[in-house]
């Protein structure tokens, strides 16, 4: 019987179990090496005093990704996971006093909108037509194939998709397209805060961006019953059903090149030999620690692009139940492009932060004691290694996090939380191997993100590829995904 080709993946975050899932499926000997003791990556969780948090993602989009994923290896996602969509997207909180809630569905969120700000129907229309339609244009191309293969644009049309300035909207940032739709501020800054999504700015990310608020709006934004986390854990056994081997608490030290080839990975001082490497670790440690060290092009290359934002996060057990929050809750900041300038250009945590509550214990009931919620709390931050004094930092943002909550949902959370836990940019960092604890890879705050980002496949070592955050196409669970589909479907068709 021929011998199966081997493949090693260093990393078992989502876009690294994506990757391991579907080459099994189609036939290759994959291992996977991962230096904790559980996968998933960013997407973890904690438990505690009674309290269960996912400690990265909590918003989930593009189902279809998940589903895909699942079917490509002759599995079913029911039979895993318990996908649902929200009935409230989100509830938005402004500093005027005004509540929007983000219904699923044009009609009840175009009818919302109209109530309370005066904004209408025809308008809103008009602007998800607009979404869809960079979406239609730039699936295909920016998120489904490496946009560094020249196979991508043996298609036509993918190749006129890159000159139709005008139409996938390249040239605004988002913050000027939703203005020009928009006269409302409260709309606008709901519009803008999509950036955010992978880790950017409205007032510098291309304007193409506005694909997020069609993703979430009207293709639809899920929770998962059994909580983000049952996501990894579910394509971790469904790859291993399919023949994929884990290592877990297995840092690799090296990936082992030989005339511009990869040949295998070092691990505590042994090399193991494979066909092809998949890192789903951060680009810049990639070259940095695993490839030929600092000073490289490409080491210096990746370190010089802007990380995108980072988060500080509280995962806060509180007694009580608060029913003026959704699951997904946005404390809006007065300016907005003040937050961003801080964040940016600043480098400090925002004055006033727009501040994300999630609380999963309202639909998985045992996140939480009877009674009791489990908050998790977040701001976006800038970048590790900015601030001196991270756990300083995180004491001075509670406190003006807890003085908004009672300024603007009139909760005193002192007294309520009996649970604390803190996560800092640099926790990120540390824990996921995240360069400067960025959560989507590099940011979008230039027009030429998308070409910039690691392409799946290394131009210089024949057998690397690249699949997670930091990589082509992006930050984000289904961009993960996809970035472990276009990378085995190029090593299938190169072995
Ligand atoms: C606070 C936060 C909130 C977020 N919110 C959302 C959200 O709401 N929606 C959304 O879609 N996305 C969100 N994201 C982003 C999303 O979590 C990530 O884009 C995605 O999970 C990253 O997956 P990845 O494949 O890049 O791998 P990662 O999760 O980065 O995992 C990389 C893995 O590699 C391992 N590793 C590193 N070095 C080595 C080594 N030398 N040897 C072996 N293993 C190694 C690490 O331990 C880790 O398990 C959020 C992220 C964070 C942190």
């Amino acid at each position: 019987m021929a011998r199966k080709n081997k493949i090693a993946v260093i990393g078992s975050g989502l876009g690294g179990l994506s990757a391991a899932a579907r080459l099994a499926a189609r036939g290759f000997d994959v291992d996977v090496f991962e230096k904790s003791a559980v996968s998933g990556g960013k997407a973890g969780e904690v438990s505690a005093s009674g309290y269960r948090f996912d400690t990265g993602p909590s918003v989930l989009t593009m189902k279809f990704v998940l589903e895909d994923l699942f079917s490509e290896i002759g599995e079913k996602l029911e039979d895993y996971l318990a996908v649902e969509q929200l009935d409230i997207l989100c509830r938005y909180f402004y500093p005027d006093g005004t509540l929007i809630d983000a219904y699923s569905g044009f009609e009840r969120l175009a009818s919302e909108i109209f109530k309370k700000t005066g904004t209408g129907r025809q308008q809103l229309n008009k602007y998800f037509d607009y979404c869809r339609r960079i979406y239609d244009l730039t699936k295909d191309i920016f998120l489904m194939q490496s946009l560094m293969e020249l196979k991508t644009y043996a298609n036509f049309d993918a190749f006129r998709t890159l000159f139709k300035i005008r139409e996938i909207d390249s040239l605004r940032t988002m913050h000027e397209a939703n203005s020009d739709f928009f006269s409302d501020k409260r709309i606008i800054q709901l519009f803008d805060r999509y950036a955010t999504y992978n880790g950017s700015s409205p007032y510098k990310a291309p304007a193409t961006l506005n694909i997020i608020p069609h993703v979430e709006c009207t293709m639809g934004c899920y929770y998962v019953r059994e909580g983000i986390r049952s996501i990894p854990l579910s394509i971790e056994k469904a790859a291993a059903k399919k023949g994929v081997k884990f290592y877990f608490n297995s840092l690799i030290d090296k990936i082992v090149c030989r005339k511009n080839k990869v040949t295998g990975i070092i691990a505590c001082g042994n090399e193991f030999n494979y066909d092809a490497v998949i890192s789903n670790c951060d680009v810049n440690y990639t070259y940095n620690y695993l490839l030929d060290g600092g000073g490289s092009f490409f080491a210096e290359k990746y370190k010089n692009l802007e990380p995108s934002s980072s988060a500080l996060v509280f995962l806060w057990g509180i007694r009580g139940m608060n029913p003026s929050l959704e699951a997904h809750n946005i404390l809006f900041s007065e300016n907005y492009r003040n937050e961003f300038e801080q964040l940016f250009t600043l480098m400090q945590c925002p004055d006033d932060p727009t501040v994300y509550i999630h609380i999963s214990s309202r639909y998985k009931h045992d996140d939480a004691p009877s009674g009791n919620e489990n908050w998790f709390v977040m701001i976006n931050a800038p970048a590790a290694g900015t601030l001196p004094d991270w756990k300083n930092e995180a004491l001075r943002m509670k406190a003006i996090i807890q003085k908004k909550i009672k300024e603007m949902l009139g909760i005193e959370l002192s007294s309520l939380i009996e649970y604390e836990k803190i996560i800092t940019p640099e926790d990120i960092e540390r824990n996921t191997g995240s360069f400067r604890g960025s959560i989507y890879g590099i940011s979008s705050n230039s027009r030429f993100a998308a070409f910039l980002r690691q392409s799946n496949r290394s131009r210089r070592y024949k057998g690397l590829f690249f699949a997670g955050g930091s990589a082509h196409p992006g930050g984000g669970i289904p961009l993960v995904l996809l970035s472990g589909k276009i990378v085995s479907r190029m090593i299938g068709e190169m072995l």
